[in-house]
């Protein structure tokens, strides 16, 4: 195709498209985004929408596809959500120029940078995050790694320069803490396995350190970078640049938002990697991925967006500093103890709106009326809040110093916006009569001018005596006064006609057009003064962001005290002790959530206090008593602690932890392309790499993915290592199945036995869940089949095979064939014996004896199949 036959649309769009063509491209024509060619399939195969073609060339046509642009966002959270980026391109202006709009993308949206409210997670930080490499390319075993990330809708900006020897596990583990939505990264970035959140790929040059650094310094207007803490920390630095510059070319608007950037260190937290954070389930459950069921679940008791956000963030950062968590636990406390306050408190943090995005919005430019109303009606409430807060606020003084009830921004919003203004600026209506002279006096000349007209016809019949004259409207002449051909000679002078009917003249008057433009260009011209006044106060309210965004956090800080003194409430929670010492002292421990889901039982409380020289405690018991449970619930106590919460416990005395490890078994995830057992040890091998004698270990039946042999000889190796190492000696608890292991207490001194009491009365085995010293002798497994309801010749042969295994002790062993009493046609205990033995021969006929005998057959077959399926 000639490009000259081309139409001048299509060679604007071919223009544009060519710079974005990783992306959908929604080219505005009118009223709608339209998309074209291969966007156009993909948009009509992912949204569900017609595909139809256009003409752009003679003869030729390509496929189309459009979304009305009122509804795009709709289709924009579809297309964002399967990973597509989209590339939205307006019409700028009001005219065409030589009969073509100019047009221009304004931004492209990625999943990091969607900022349409109905498009990002209300409860969670939306976060774009970036990693720069010492060399672009593979994530390798030792190194370092730069982190940026950016929640442009609360204007958080963060780097941190990550090393280890395995630096993908830390940068896994930073992920996984941070739960990005998007994650920009070097072209050609080779990772071992898959990482959270959605990947593009940028160009090595992106990230290259004096494009980086210039980048930087030229947004931050400094002249360098020291101030921001990056003084050696190019990797983030890197990341932070290649931030701002994927930023600017995708939504320019949010550079505006990021008025600062934080460095943070991972050794400011409790470190806890991703296995860690997914076994205990943090922020959500194993199995469903769901926050409810997980311990963020049962803390989370905020009442505002803001509050939401901060708690995930502290359930996901607990601290590592005893002054730290001692001021948040104070700051618990307070609401604890005053059950009333926290209620009222509650009540009126409720109805507020999301302060920390909507300031963000208007910093941002992309608030709407309804944004500013949302605002007022929460600055309105300050007050309030403020008077429910005592005269000493004890431990709370400190937030409410950045608690400001921001009384000009309120009276602006007050004096500027009408009491229920339009959803958005399409409409009129959204400034407060008195704001501005300017349009007061519009509205009322084009009111006055209405009244005129309205006034018109019966003025006008008074002076010119015709009984039968009207005023009319219609498109092509606008008003017109009508006189029936009658009384034409009574028209006045200045009457001019415009229109003869068959019985009737049209006319108009120069006055009467006069109000007429008046009438009909009010409402643009109203609508384009509120647009300008619009904007002039949201920039008078953007100099304020920062005391708007202060009050904003201190109203999530107060959120997240009140929750966590809430949940302390309703589940019995005691203040902990967190020292610096190190210490583990839990008297009546209970499973923060475990404890919840039980529903009728009492969930029994259990002791945990490591004496002193105690390192490793081997947990030995039956399945299903709560060994899984306890070790866990040891680890939730210590990271509730260190989060500065309340703990499920009669009390206790933690000294600050510095990472907790966790390795439990029964993956549900099954790694790409490793065993099940590999990832075991892969997990194992981190954990003896990386612990300190400041960490807690929580080792669930390490070894069982192998052979027994192969399984104990590995536990006990681990145990001896855990114990004997002077760089490790972490506070260990080791649930195993291996009761060999209980050896070990006679041969290490740090090593004690518990075990997990059960009662056995009369053949009936009873979980205590009580733990008491020493190790267990049996693990009732077999009983456990029992009652998850294996076939009972499977649960019998078990228990024949375990009788001989354990008559060889420990040999290698031959088991013997089945014995010929299970292969009876009708073993003793066999319900067809039962009814065979009760049935009367005599009373049969033929065929019926014949049905029985079909039957047993049947019953029998069906019964030796499942046992053979097991
Ligand atoms: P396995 O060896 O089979 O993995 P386990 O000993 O680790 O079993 P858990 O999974 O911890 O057992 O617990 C099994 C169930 O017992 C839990 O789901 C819970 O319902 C109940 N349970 C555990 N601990 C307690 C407790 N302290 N009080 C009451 N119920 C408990």
């Amino acid at each position: 195709m000639a490009s000259d036959d081309v139409s001048p649309i299509r060679k604007q769009y071919l223009e544009i498209k060519r710079q974005y063509p990783n992306a959908i491209l929604f080219f505005r024509l009118g009223d709608f985004y339209e998309t074209f060619d291969q966007d156009a399939e993909i948009a009509a195969r992912e949204l569900d929408i017609v595909l139809t073609s256009r003409n752009v060339a003679k003869g030729v046509r390509v496929p189309m596809a459009g979304i009305p642009h009122h509804a795009a966002e709709n289709y924009l959270a579809r297309l964002i959500e399967r990973g597509f980026h989209v590339a939205i391109c307006e019409q700028m202006g009001e005219q065409p120029v030589k009969g073509l709009f100019p047009r221009q993308v304004t931004r492209v949206v990625t999943p990091g940078t969607v900022t349409e409210p109905g498009l990002l997670p209300g409860d969670a930080n939306n976060y774009l995050a970036c990693i720069a490499l010492e060399e672009a390319g593979e994530v390798g075993e030792h190194g370092r790694a730069g982190v940026a990330y950016v929640d442009i809708t609360t204007g958080e900006f963060a780097a941190t320069e990550l090393s280890g020897e395995d630096i993908h596990l830390v940068l896994r583990a930073e992920l996984v803490r941070l739960h990005p939505a998007e994650v920009l990264h070097p072209d050609g970035l080779y990772l071992r396995d898959e990482l959270p959140g959605h990947f593009t790929g940028w160009p090595g040059w992106r990230f290259e350190p004096g494009r980086c650094q210039e980048e930087l310094l030229q947004h931050f207007k400094a002249a360098a970078l020291d101030g921001f803490g990056l003084r050696g920390m190019s990797l983030a630095m890197r990341a932070a640049g290649a931030i701002l510059q994927y930023l600017s070319e995708t939504q320019p608007a949010a550079l505006k938002l990021l008025t600062g950037l934080s460095t943070y260190s991972l050794s400011e937290f409790m470190t806890l990697d991703a296995a860690t954070r997914r076994n205990l389930e943090l922020t959500e459950t194993l199995r469903s991925g769901a926050v409810r069921g997980s311990l963020l679940g049962i803390l989370d008791h905020t009442v505002t967006p803001m509050g939401k956000r901060l708690m995930r963030q502290w359930v996901s950062k607990p601290l590592l500093n005893v002054e730290q968590v001692q001021s948040r636990q104070d700051g618990v406390a307070f609401f604890f103890e005053d059950g009333l306050l926290r209620a009222e408190m509650r009540a009126a943090l409720k109805p507020l709106g999301d302060l920390e995005r909507l300031t963000n919005r208007v910093l941002g430019g992309s608030a709407q009326p309804r944004d500013l109303v949302a605002m007022r009606a929460t600055l309105e409430r300050l007050p309030g809040i403020r008077g429910l807060m005592p005269e000493e606020p004890g431990p709370l003084a400190v937030i409410l110093k950045d608690f400001d009830l921001c009384e000009a921004e309120l009276g602006l919003l007050e004096r500027a916006l009408a009491d229920d203004p339009p959803a958005t600026l399409q409409n009129v209506g959204v400034i407060r009569p008195g704001f501005s002279a300017e349009l007061d006096g519009v509205v009322e000349r084009s009111r006055h001018a209405r009244d005129w007209i309205a006034n018109l016809e019966s003025v006008e019949r008074e002076r010119t005596g015709i009984k039968s004259l009207k005023v009319g409207y219609n498109k092509v002449f606008g008003y017109y006064i009508e006189v029936t051909r009658s009384n034409t000679g009574q028209v006045p002078d200045e009457y001019i006609r415009k229109q003869t009917l068959v019985n009737a003249e049209r006319y108009i008057t120069p006055e009467m057009k006069e109000y007429e433009t008046l009438v009909l260009n009010a409402e643009e011209r109203i609508r384009e003064i509120e647009g300008r006044l619009f904007r002039q106060v949201c920039e008078q309210l953007a100099g304020s962001a920062h005391r708007l965004l202060d009050t904003a956090r201190a109203l999530a800080q107060f959120d997240v005290l009140m929750s966590l003194a809430e949940a302390a409430a309703l589940g019995g929670y005691v203040r902990p002790e967190v020292i610096a010492e190190d210490v583990l002292e839990i008297r009546e421990g209970r499973h923060a959530v475990v404890e919840q889901m039980l529903s009728g039982e009492r969930f029994v409380p259990n002791d945990v206090i490591f004496e002193e020289g105690e390192r490793v405690r081997i947990i030995t018991g039956p399945n299903m008593s709560g060994k899984s449970t306890l070790i866990r619930q040891v680890a939730l106590i210590v990271l509730l602690a260190q989060i500065g919460s309340f703990v499920p416990a009669g009390s206790a005395r933690v000294g600050l932890v510095d990472r907790i490890f966790t390795r439990i078994g029964a993956q549900d995830e099954i790694h790409a392309g490793q065993s099940t057992f590999m990832v075991e040890m892969v997990e194992t091998a981190n954990i003896l790499h990386h612990a300190t004698p400041r960490s807690l270990l929580v080792l669930d039946e390490i070894g069982r993915g192998t052979s027994t042999y192969d399984g104990v000889s590995i536990a006990w190796a681990v145990v001896e290592y855990v114990h004997n190492h002077p760089r490790l000696r972490a506070k260990t608890l080791f649930a195993t199945h291996y009761h060999e292991l209980t050896q070990l207490a006679d041969l290490l001194p740090g090593v004690r036995n518990y075990n997990v009491a059960v009662s056995e009365a009369d053949g009936q085995v009873v979980f205590l869940h009580k733990i008491v010293p020493g190790g267990a002798d049996r693990s009732y497994g077999i009983h456990v089949g029992q009652l998850a309801g294996l076939p009972r010749p499977v649960v019998q042969r078990a228990s024949e095979i375990l009788r001989q295994l354990e008559a060889s002790s420990g040999k290698a062993v031959r088991v013997n064939p089945l014995a010929p009493r299970q292969l009876a046609l009708f073993p003793e205990t066999n319900p067809l014996l039962d009814e065979l033995k009760s049935i009367d021969v005599n009373g049969l006929s033929p065929i019926e004896a014949l049905n029985k005998l079909f039957e047993w057959q049947r019953k029998y077959l069906d019964q030796k199949g499942s046992g053979d399926a097991e």
